[in-house]
């Protein structure tokens, strides 16, 4: 047993564990650091870098050994994530979704379904998107106007999908839609379609994909509208049944707040490491920076926030590993993880001076990617929102 690279020795990973923080850590600092800035500036795909993903076996991490995969749990997830962040955020983005996808098919699908999918899933051949999100609702996903009526053996999918990461790329589609749009609460009647369509393809059978969104970081994987016209859906890719919906996105998004708190915590270690590196390279008043006193205040502030921040991931990891909603867990690292992210990266680029707003410095890129953290699977006042209600639930006064 080892402790999380750098770490408290509180949290110990297996052998097995610390074997894959490795081989991802070698990868990242081979095929990814060297690279990652420029394709970031060009807004280009990473196909070298994904197809040495696959290899590695990342998208059938958690895929069940059965059907093709390495059966691992979501604290293995979380420990690459972390790795692939430290490289490059959006590598963990088109893992993300896929990741969302695997678990809510191992939870709610059908054998059927798990033949079906799970075996390309595995390997990467088939990778997946995940849409709640719309152009009118974001947070309040109940909201939702996209339609999906049963017609025979179909359902008849029309509506407009808003922030659909890597929505070009993907063969399937996880889409959260109404089949009863008058059901009260709104909520029952959500369900959750699987959507088989053509990667890279901006027209297919009723779905149009728009130009890719364009944003400020991020960049890399697509983000994009999915425009459905009376797309036709097989029944028989309906997860669980009519009306589950809503409580499987739940379920399923507590995935996505692990891998985003893991995420900060790669983006803040890399941000802390390029920020630690340049205080004692660069001089000013006759010594290195870091041997002033207000620059050491902010190596120590990150350092601490850095550590607590891992912790409060590996327990979140931890508790929805053993399949457990956690619902206060994962919002807590989700909140704190991405707040001192943000927090991590606005010092590592004040000690940079200038050049931190230099594009020819990593930081500037963290600093853009940082951001999207605090908004993405649920903004922090969504989490602070979550985070009171389960503590007022479990610290319920009586009479
Ligand atoms: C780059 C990127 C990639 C994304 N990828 C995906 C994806 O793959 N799939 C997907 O489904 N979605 C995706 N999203 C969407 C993301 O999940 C939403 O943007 C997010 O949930 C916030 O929703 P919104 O943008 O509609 O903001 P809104 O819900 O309109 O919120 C606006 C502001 O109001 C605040 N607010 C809202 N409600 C409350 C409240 N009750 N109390 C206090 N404050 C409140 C919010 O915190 C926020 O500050 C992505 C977004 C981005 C930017």
């Amino acid at each position: 047993m080892a402790a999380m690279g750098g770490g408290t020795g509180l949290v110990e990973l297996t052998d097995e564990q610390q074997a894959i923080v490795e081989t991802v850590r070698e990868f990242v600092d081979k095929e990814v650091i060297p690279v990652a800035d420029e394709l970031e500036h060009r807004d280009e795909f990473p196909e070298k870098i994904v197809a040495g993903m696959k290899e590695l076996g990342l998208f059938g991490l958690t895929v069940p050994e059965e059907y093709g995969g390495a059966g691992l749990d979501l604290m293995t997830y979380a420990l690459a994530g972390v790795e692939l962040s430290r490289g490059w955020m959006s590598l963990s983005g088109i893992l993300n979704t896929h990741f969302m996808a695997v678990y809510l098919l191992k939870q709610h699908g059908s054998d059927e379904q798990k033949r079906k999918w799970l075996p390309r899933m595995a390997t990467g051949e088939l990778r997946a998107a995940l849409s709640m999100s719309e152009p009118g609702a974001g947070s309040d996903v109940q909201a939702i106007q996209c339609r999906a009526s049963r017609d025979g053996d179909d359902y008849v999918v029309n509506g407009t999908k808003m922030w659909v990461t890597n929505g070009l790329r993907a063969g399937l589609v996880v889409l959260l839609c109404k089949t009863d749009p008058q059901a009260d609460p709104p909520y029952k009647g959500m369900s959750v379609l699987y959507v088989e369509k053509e990667p890279e393809a901006r027209t297919f059978q009723g779905i149009s994909i728009p130009p890719n969104l364009e944003k400020m970081g991020y960049h890399g994987v697509e983000t994009t509208e999915l425009v459905f016209e009376d797309h036709r859906v097989p029944a028989a890719n309906l997860l669980g049944k009519e009306g589950d919906g809503f409580r499987q996105i739940m379920d399923g998004i507590e995935v996505g707040r692990v891998n985003v708190s893991a995420r900060a915590v790669g983006l803040a270690t890399r941000a802390f490491e390029e920020a630690i590196r340049y205080a004692q390279e660069r001089h000013a008043f006759g010594k290195p920076i870091a041997q002033h006193q207000m620059i050491q205040e902010k190596i120590a502030d990150m350092g601490t926030k850095l550590e607590a921040a891992k912790l409060m991931l590996m327990q979140a990891a931890k508790k929805k590993s053993a399949g457990a909603r956690s619902d206060l867990e994962a919002g807590m690292a989700k909140y704190f993880c991405t707040e001192m992210c943000h927090e991590i990266v606005t010092d590592a680029l004040r000690i940079h001076g200038g050049y931190g707003y230099s594009t020819e410095y990593t930081i500037e890129r963290l600093y853009r990617d940082a951001p999207f953290l605090l908004i993405g699977e649920g903004t922090s006042e969504i989490q602070k929102i979550v985070i009171a209600r389960q503590l007022l639930e479990r610290h319920k006064v009586q009479g």
